[in-house]
Parts: structure tokens; C-alpha cells; sequence
């Protein structure tokens, strides 16, 4: 290891227990919890193994009125739910490091649609949990009360469950406490309300409580939003009061932003390292170790932060998601090899979804339980085996990799001069330029290996592929946006006249002759519609985006961008126009409908985002070859990513990763291990 990296392999004292090193896997839901417990162990084992030194769980609900159901999350309601949690601390206590708990209620954000008791609040106030019409309750101090036993005896269980740090839960302006504390939430006249002092009464409580409990058996540690975006909290007066007046008390401060769409910004809106100008007071007015969070993948900028004074530990949740070997990579000088978080969020789309966690750059978040698919390892093949990739997009690369680890001979063809398919492109896109990352990553590893060899600029037919003498054939030859504007809204197309130019999102890029103004019907509603808009507006463009869904590109709902996308795209001058789908394009008009009512916009360039055409015609043409295949030595023809069926970035990597696992491996009844309930 590099010795400029030392200080990052300190030993820190968190109270009453140690942490081998500056390495802090901070809590995140992975969408198994308590419905999961296997699932959950294994995915926090391989952030131990990978070398954090303190590996932490998601929000852990205390009781049923901490209830969050559909979104998976870990419980300690009662005795039960212990077993399920020494799981998770035997795995994380085999690899050395710490186990902690962030126990928390969620106040107004809990939904309690489960257990179905009224929501708690400092008020009667809407529930912010989305689409729960419902208000809290106002707390009397009988309430408090019980709360405030609930979260004791959730502290005692986590102890019985071999926690070394159990957190008071005060962020993400989802927190029970930090409602009291918010002045947008409490307007309350007894001594919980009004002054700053009373404000933060029921988090100093939950503190003492949690101190009381611990008896110096586990660490005790806050995880507290500094200042809160959305108002009710700022960094200089709540924030700095609550460190100021309660800075000595827990062992551990985790400190962020709220709400969680800030503190989890996507790459879009925020560099890494964002926080610093946040939270960079906290370790001046406490004596305890502090945690901060940026998403961290360089050990350089890790090691500013410390020396710094900024932190005393460099925390990470999607960090530690994309490469959980970040640590020990870092430890044995594989600097090189660390596979960044592009900050694209679709982890936290799972969250959302209340399914299991997922990951962009690594497929194997998640399944190391129930496929045992390790980041790390994999299972060699034998040296007989040889592949050729057909398309380097991303499911084609993350195949080849897959395959040339397990030592399979890899030909890797790419039609154009260059690789990563629609990376290439993709990441020109105003505020997507991290996704190069998923591309440049396996491109080097890719170029490192002796058993790979890449072909640029080599578009390849049925014959070329019979006589390649491969006994895996992968076809990743992707997918291209449709032009007759075919889309769930229009699924007979729109009927376009001569007058307006059309192009697909790609051709655009590529530098198609435009003439203004331009109209982009979104109806895909993730990056690419918004994305080329503001790409086209970049350039002087005058530009419209039109989409048939109330938001504009909603599903970014899920990756916690949307309400900031709106602005942003505001801001850049783009006219949006929601709940309208196109009818026709014609004489350099778009016509287009809502309900009944016809609008017509002037239009001179014409891009419609709706769907894509899965580039198959080399697996159709092979499959009517097949009668062939044994004779040239062709085992197996397989068409993955994209080119079966388009989506994410994501899925098209998961796809490359299934297919390069799965190589060799025998045929299972179920494609993966299920956790099951067992009557008693
Ligand atoms: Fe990072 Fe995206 Fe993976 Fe989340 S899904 S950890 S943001 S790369």
C-alpha cells in the first residue's frame, strides 16, 4: 500500500469499542430487512470482508409504530426479531469488524399501513410519507413517554442481538426527533415546543436513553442532519446548537443533510465531497469521532478529509454498494481496480420500490445470498472455454469481464471505432457524464488480461461468427430508439408529414442538422427525454418537452431527482408541458392532445423518446443457422442486455453478469434461493 494512504488504517475508539480503521459502511436499506434476514447478513458480510470497519444496517423500526411495510426495512418490534438480527453480527464479527444498528422512527414518514395505528408527530400534521393521505397524531407527553420506553427496549435487543454501536436516528427529515427539533413541524407550547432548547429535548432524551441503556456494552452514536433543504433546520442555528449543547454525549456523530434526496444527491446535482460545507463544523465543537459522507471512491480525497479535521471517519453507503472491497482494494495498492458509484441513485430506486438493493456498476449487490455472487470472486472455468461478445454496450462488457475472470478466452467485437455502445452517447448528456465510468472501468480491466482480445471497428455477420471457432457466442448488440414514435401513449405511432425533420434521440447527438424549434415527446420519462432537451437548449436551441405523464420524466421520482429536475429544467429555459401526448407532426407543427383539447406547437425538429428497437437481426439470422452450430464448435448462442430487452444501464450489466456466472454452472429448478416461511 501507498504510506500516503496509512492514516486512512488508523484504529478510531468509539467509546467503549474500537474500529480497526477510517473506513465507515454508514447505514442504507438494501430492500430485504426483516423479510430477508439471510439476504440482509450476507450482502452486510461482504462490506466486512471488503474491509469497512464498521459495517451498519438500514433504518431498523423499533415497534409497530415505527412501521414501515412495502419498504423492507430491518425491525427489532420485540424478542423475535433479535435472532434474525445476530445474523447480520455473526457475519460481521467474522471479518473483524464493528456491527451497527440505526435504530429509528420514522415520525411523520412512517406509514404504520401494517400495523395501521395512527402516525406520531409533534402535531397533527400530513404524513410526508408519499401517497399516505393520512396526519400524525399530536404526542401528549404520556406519548412521549411510550415512545420513549419503546426506543429503550429496542436498544436492549439490539444489544441481545451483538450490536458494538447502536445510533439515535435524526435525519432525513424522517426522523421522529428531528421533527420535534424542526421548527417547520413544531409548534408546540410545552416544554417539547418553542424554544431551541425545548425543540431538542426529545433528541438529548433519546440520547441519555440510549446512554442509560448501553452501559458502556455498545457504543452510542447520533446520526443527525445538520441543516434540512426543505426548511425548519438550518446549519446555523439548529444545527449548530444541537452539536454545541449535545456535542459530548453520544461516542459517534454521523452528520448530513436532509432530506435524504439531498444527502443522496445524484451526480447530476452534486460533486463528491458536497457535504463538506455542511458538516465541517461538527468536529470543532465535539470531542467524538465524526462520520461525513460524499461519495467517496478516490483515497486521495479520502485523506484531505482527515487531515483536513473535516472528519474522522470517511463514510459511505453507495460507495460501499458499488465496490464493498473499497478498503482492502485501497489496503493492497489496487487502486485501480475500484469500481466508482457513478451516483446514478437506482440503489435508492429499490428502496422506493421496497425490493431487493440493486446497483448500476455492481451486479452482485444483493444477490450474495440468494446466487452466491461474490464482487470478488469467481468460480474458474475451464481453459477449453471460449466466448466471443458480440457489442461492447454495457452488457456486453460486464459478459466479457465476467467470462475473462472465470478464464475463459474472450473476443470482444465492437462494429464501431469505439466501445461502450450507447454509453458513448448516453453519457454526453447534460449531468449523466459519470455513467462513462460503467464503460471505463471494464474497458480497463479488459485491456489488462492476457486472455482478452478486443476488436474495434469490426461489424461481423452470421458467417464471420460460424467461422470464429467460439464455443459461446454472446450477442449484446443493443437497442436503438424507435422514429415513428410508437410508445405506450401512441402504440400506432405518430403519422408525421413532410416539413419537420425527425431524429432519434442518438442521431441528435451524433449531430444531426437541426432546425428550431425543436419538440422532445418524453415518453420513456427517465434521462434520455429530459437529457437531450437540455443538451439541445446547451447548444441555443429553443425546446420543448412534451410528455404524456403528470411529471416531467417521473420515473426520476424513484432515483430522489424529480422535484430538482423540474427546476433545473426551469432554470435552463426548456418549456415543459405535462399530461399531453403527440397526435401528429405536420407543415412544421406538433399537434398534440390532452383529454380532448388539441394544442399546436411550431416545430422544425421533431425527437420522440418512447422505445426502443431491440437490435436482434444477428441472433435471428444465427438461430436459422443452427443446424450449423455443432459442427463449427458453437455450444451456445445467447442474446442478452438491450438486444433481448431494453432498460437500464443496470439491468443490461446484471445481464452481462448473469450470463458470465452462469456459464457452465448446472440448471436450477429456481434461478435463485428463496427465503421462505416456515409454519409452526
Ligand atoms: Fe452508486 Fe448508482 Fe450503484 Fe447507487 S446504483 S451505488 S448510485 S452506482
Amino acid at each position: 500500500m501507498d504510506d500516503r494512504y496509512d492514516v486512512l488504517f488508523e484504529p478510531v475508539k468509539i467509546g467503549p469499542v474500537t474500529a480497526k480503521n477510517r473506513f465507515f459502511a454508514v447505514a442504507h436499506s438494501a430492500g430485504m430487512g426483516f423479510a430477508q434476514p439471510h439476504a440482509t447478513a450476507a450482502l452486510r458480510a461482504m462490506k466486512a470482508e471488503g474491509g469497512w470497519a464498521v459495517v451498519c444496517t438500514g433504518v431498523c423500526e423499533i415497534d409497530e409504530t415505527s412501521d414501515m411495510m412495502g419498504h423492507q426495512n430491518d425491525r427489532l418490534w420485540d424478542d423475535h426479531d433479535v435472532a434474525c438480527h445476530r445474523l447480520t453480527t455473526d457475519e460481521i464479527h467474522k471479518y473483524g469488524a464493528l456491527a451497527a444498528v440505526e435504530l429509528a422512527h420514522l415520525g411523520l414518514g412512517a406509514r404504520n399501513l401494517y400495523s395501521r395505528v395512527p402516525a406520531l408527530g409533534p402535531a397533527s400534521l400530513k404524513c410526508t410519507s408519499a401517497y399516505v393521505p393520512t396526519q400524525s397524531m399530536p404526542m401528549t407527553i404520556a406519548d412521549i413517554q411510550a415512545f420513549r420506553a419503546a426506543h429503550r427496549r429496542a436498544v436492549r435487543r439490539a444489544i441481545d442481538a451483538g450490536y458494538d454501536i447502536v445510533y439515535v436516528y435524526a435525519a432525513h427529515d424522517r426522523a421522529l426527533p428531528l421533527h420535534f427539533l424542526s421548527s417547520r413541524y413544531n409548534k408546540r407550547t410545552d416544554e417539547y415546543g418553542g424554544s431551541l432548547e425545548n425543540r431538542m429535548r426529545l433528541l438529548k432524551e433519546l440520547i441519555e436513553d440510549t446512554i442509560e441503556e448501553a452501559s458502556g456494552r455498545c457504543a452510542v452514536a447520533v446520526r443527525f442532519a445538520v441543516h434540512d433543504f426543505s426548511g425548519g433546520i438550518t446549519l446555523e442555528q439548529e444545527g449548530r446548537a444541537v452539536i454545541e449543547a449535545l456535542g459530548d454525549m453520544p461516542d459517534l456523530w454521523d452528520v448530513n443533510v436532509s432530506p435524504w434526496s439531498f444527502d443522496s444527491s445524484t451526480a447530476r446535482f452534486a460533486e463528491e465531497g458536497f457535504q463538506d460545507d455542511y458538516i465541517g463544523f461538527v468536529k470543532k465543537l465535539t470531542r467524538k469521532p465524526v462520520v461525513g459522507v460524499g461519495r467517496f471512491t478516490s483515497p486521495d480525497a479520502m485523506v484531505s478529509r482527515i487531515k483536513r479535521g473535516l472528519v474522522d471517519f470517511i463514510g459511505a453507503a453507495r460507495p460501499s454498494i458499488a465496490d464493498p472491497f473499497i478498503p482492502e482494494k485501497i489496503r493492497t495498492g489496487r487502486i485501480d481496480e475500484i469500481r466508482e458509484c457513478i451516483g446514478c441513485n437506482v440503489c435508492a430506486s429499490t428502496e422506493m420500490y421496497g425490493v431487493p438493493i440493486r446497483c448500476t456498476q455492481n451486479a452482485t449487490i444483493g444477490e450474495e445470498w440468494r446466487k452466491a455472487w461474490h464482487p470478488e470472486k469467481l468460480k474458474p472455468l475451464s481453459n477449453r472455454e471460449s466466448a466471443l461478445v458480440v457489442g461492447s454496450g454495457p452488457a456486453g462488457l460486464e459478459a466479457a469481464l465476467t467470462l475473462a475472470r472465470r478464464g475463459v478466452e474472450v473476443s470482444l467485437v465492437e462494429r464501431e471505432a469505439f466501445l461502450g455502445g450507447r454509453i458513448a452517447w448516453e453519457s454526453k448528456l447534460p449531468g449523466s457524464q459519470t455513467l462513462a465510468r460503467v464503460r471505463d472501468y471494464r474497458i480497463y480491466q479488459l485491456e489488462r488480461m492476457s486472455n482478452v482480445q478486443i476488436y474495434r471497428g469490426s461489424q461481423v455477420d452470421v458467417e464471420d461468427i460460424l467461422q470464429f471457432g467460439a464455443r459461446r457466442v454472446v450477442l449484446a448488440t443493443g437497442a436503438a430508439w424507435r422514429v415513428d414514435g410508437v410508445g405506450p401513449a401512441t402504440p400506432n405511432g405518430i403519422a408525421v408529414c413532410d416539413g419537420v425533420n425527425v431524429y432519434s434521440p442518438e442521431t441528435v447527438l451524433a449531430g444531426a442538422p437541426l432546425s428550431g424549434p425543436i419538440v422532445v415527446y418524453d415518453d420513456d420519462h427517465y434521462y434520455v427525454g429530459h437529457g437531450v432537451a437540455e443538451w439541445l437548449r446547451a447548444r441555443g436551441c429553443e425546446v420543448t418537452l412534451v410528455t404524456p405523464l403528470a411529471d416531467v420524466s417521473q420515473w426520476s421520482y424513484y432515483t430522489l431527482e424529480l422535484r430538482r429536475l423540474e427546476e433545473r429544467l426551469d432554470e435552463a429555459g426548456i418549456t415543459c408541458i405535462t399530461k399531453s401526448k403527440v397526435k401528429e407532426v405536420r407543415d412544421g407543427t406538433v399537434i398534440t392532445a390532452s383529454g380532448r383539447r388539441l394544442a399546436s406547437l411550431p416545430c422544425g425538429t421533431f425527437v420522440p423518446v418512447t422505445l426502443r428497437e431491440p437490435n436482434r437481426q444477428l441472433a435471428d439470422a444465427l438461430e436459422l443457422r443452427k443446424q450449423d452450430w455443432r459442427d463449427v464448435g458453437i455450444e451456445s448462442v445467447t442474446l442478452i442486455g438491450d438486444a433481448l430487452a431494453p432498460g437500464t444501464v443496470a439491468a443490461a450489466v446484471y445481464a452481462g453478469a448473469a450470463l458470465g456466472r452462469a456459464l457452465g454452472e448446472p440448471q436450477r429448478a429456481e434461478s435463485f434461493l428463496r427465503e421462505r416461511t416456515v409454519l409452526q
